[in-house]
């Protein structure tokens, strides 16, 4: 720093630079961090005022208050708190030096780099000097606590030259004035500057309010912040109302989330927050979460990645971390031991939310299970912890109604031959053929339709090998047909044999049900690799497409077959068995997977074909 000519002047330079060109060009991005610097620097002087106050070596029993004025006429913003002041000293120590010293650093480390400005600045202590950001001269009018205080008054222009002069201040604490420059009059708005504080004042510990000289606005009288958010109370003293409006407010949703979660972790981690599930409109809806980050009831930023698992970037919250600096950039985030605690720690909340649920209330689980799964699923897939710990929670919704674990539902068709096996339809309106011969035995079947459902299902297989999901088309074996053997049929068999297209397998058993007189299946480790395969667009040589590879099980205990049967026998009445074998075919195809073109052309000819002959 240059030494100042006579006690009452000096000049702000670095070398032959000056430092606020690079400053404002620095921190272009994110100019209105100004406000939110100098109303902290103001609460923080409030803060300290109480402290004292509660040590009894300053009284004071009045409001404490922070006061944003905007005063259009002389181009001035105004930022005032009854803190506990500066003397002429501090502002010399704090201001001119300490503040100064920052931001040489700043810009010995700096200079040069593009990047993350806000990440940054409060490392060096450089909040009071943003406010150059916006202003071509600030002052500083303050009156200290301590008794006998002379009031000081300071003035810096944008070329770093500062003078002090006679003190204007009569009461105690703090007035800064910044003249707002030509450039930057957009912040000389009402809306402009109530944005910038609702967005990062909002909870600031000490009532701000904000005025426009001049002008009446809604916000008049009142405090524009929260000082006492309810993340900082005890979860004891929260109602379940309480979480509720303190989301519609902060997340202007007028839905009600599906839960929430108040965490106060305690020493060494020391944080605390709220976090929600908001209400997906559909599982396509944009994942619109919303973390805000805090420090000290500062906020510093939305959606912390590295804060929130990924997988949970869809909750909604708020996290107040007084261990993070206040600027932290995102490669300090990425790095932090700490950052990884609290991701942990969040995760660890989360499951046991839902495990308390589980055990507590579980209607409630089963009614919010739809919309969380899709995140529980992602989450069991990506994270190891949270997966142990939600393992033996995870719902699935059944088919005919309700939710069960895994061992319930399999305790539940135990004695239907299931064994160890899941059966589960992933598409409960195509698949409603075999749907309703599963009913027809009393068997639960899950519903998979999700988008993630499939992968989750070969996810879970390989961390419990004694579990099978079997999708209610692939094997009727062991639930569906019955013990009985029917005497082989040749003449029905080859005529299915000609009806059925090249490479379809044919043949015959006794289902327990009498309701489908012939069934496709399709074995599920061939439908899964040809998925796998369809889905990097290649395949394999030697595996055909999953359509390729069905099997045609002609049900013997269907009346029709019985009938189709006898009329295959004779020779006169072949022709009519073929065209009945057909029409049974395209049924069991239909109630596979829906019809080409053609085939339903076909379908329709020979129905009305049939129904003419009937
Ligand atoms: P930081 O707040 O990160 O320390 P600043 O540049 O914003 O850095 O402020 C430097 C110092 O100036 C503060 O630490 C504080 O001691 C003093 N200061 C700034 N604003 C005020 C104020 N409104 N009232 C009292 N002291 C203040």
């Amino acid at each position: 720093m240059a030494k100042t000519k006579n006690e009452n002047t000096g000049g702000i330079r670095v070398d032959t630079e000056h430092i606020f060109p690079v400053i404002k060009r620095w921190l272009y991005s994110d100019k209105e961090i100004f406000l939110r610097e100098l109303v902290s620097n103001g609460c923080d002087a409030v803060t300290k005022m109480k402290r004292l106050v509660s040590l009894g070596e300053a009284s004071f029993d009045g409001e404490y208050r922070v006061d944003v004025v905007l005063d259009k006429t002389l181009g001035e913003i105004r930022v005032t708190d009854n803190g506990i002041g500066m003397t002429r000293d501090e502002i010399d120590r704090y201001i001119n030096n300490i503040a100064l010293s920052g931001a040489l650093e700043f810009i010995e480390k700096y200079e040069g780099e593009e990047g993350d400005a806000a990440g940054i600045i409060g490392h060096f202590g450089l909040g009071f000097y943003s406010a150059f950001m916006v202003a071509k001269t600030v002052e500083i009018h303050s009156l200290s606590y301590r008794p006998g205080a002379e009031s000081a008054s300071w003035t810096c222009t944008d070329a770093g030259e500062y003078s002090f002069s006679a003190g204007e201040r009569t009461e105690r604490g703090t007035e800064i004035v910044l003249h707002v420059s030509e450039e930057e009059k957009e912040y000389l708005d009402r809306e402009k500057l109530l944005g910038i504080l609702r967005k990062y004042c909002a909870f600031m510990p000490v009532p701000i309010y904000f005025s426009v000289l001049g002008e009446n606005g809604e916000e008049d009288g009142k405090p524009v912040n929260d000082p006492e958010p309810l993340w900082l109370k005890s979860p004891q003293d929260c109602k379940d109302e309480d979480y509720i409006a303190f989301y519609h407010k902060v997340f202007s949703d007028e839905n009600d989330p599906l839960f929430y979660i108040h965490i106060n972790a305690e020493f060494p981690l020391n944080f605390k927050g709220i976090l929600y599930f908001p209400k997906l409109r559909d599982e396509y809806a944009s994942l619109d979460g919303q973390v805000k980050l805090f420090y000290n009831q500062v906020f510093v930023a939305d959606n912390i990645k590295e804060v929130i698992p990924e997988y949970m970037m869809l909750l909604r919250g708020v996290l107040d971390c007084p261990e993070l600096p206040l600027n932290v950039s995102r490669s300090y985030l990425q790095n932090s031991g700490y950052v990884t605690k609290i991701s942990n720690h969040v995760t660890k909340k989360i499951a046991d939310k839902f495990n308390t649920l589980f055990q507590t209330d579980r209607e409630k689980l089963a009614a919010i299970w739809d919309d969380v799964k899709p995140f529980v699923e992602y989450g069991c897939t990506r994270d190891e912890k949270f997966f142990s710990r939600m393992k033996d929670i995870i719902l699935y919704k059944i088919h005919s109604g309700g939710y069960m674990t895994a061992p319930e539902l399999l305790e539940a068709n135990k004695d239907k031959g299931s064994d160890n096996t899941i059966y589960y339809t992933n598409d409960p309106q195509q698949q409603v053929g075999y749907l309703s011969l599963f009913q027809e035995q009393g068997i639960k079947v899950a519903v998979m339709d999700g988008v993630i459902d499939s992968r989750f299902l070969s996810f879970l297989e390989m961390q419990d090998h004694a579990v099978h999901y079997v999708r209610v088309d692939s094997e009727l074996d062991k639930v569906l047909v019955s013990d009985e053997v029917a005497e082989e049929d040749e003449a029905l068999l080859s005529l299915f044999k000609e009806v059925a297209p090249e490479g379809v397998t044919v043949k015959e058993e006794v289902l327990k049900s009498a309701k489908m007189p012939a069934v496709i299946t399709l074995s599920e480790e061939k439908r899964r690799l040809a998925e796998i395969l369809k889905q990097y667009g290649s395949s394999l040589p030697g595996v055909k497409a999953p359509e390729d590879e069905v099997t045609l099980v002609v049900n013997r205990s269907c009346p029709l077959i019985a009938r189709i049967s006898a009329l295959a026998a004779k020779e006169e009445s072949r022709e009519k068995a073929l065209s009945l074998a057909k029409q049974v075919y395209r049924i069991a195809l239909i109630a596979q997977r829906s019809f080409t073109k053609e085939e339903l052309q076909e379908f329709i000819d020979a129905s009305i074909d049939l129904l003419y002959n009937a």
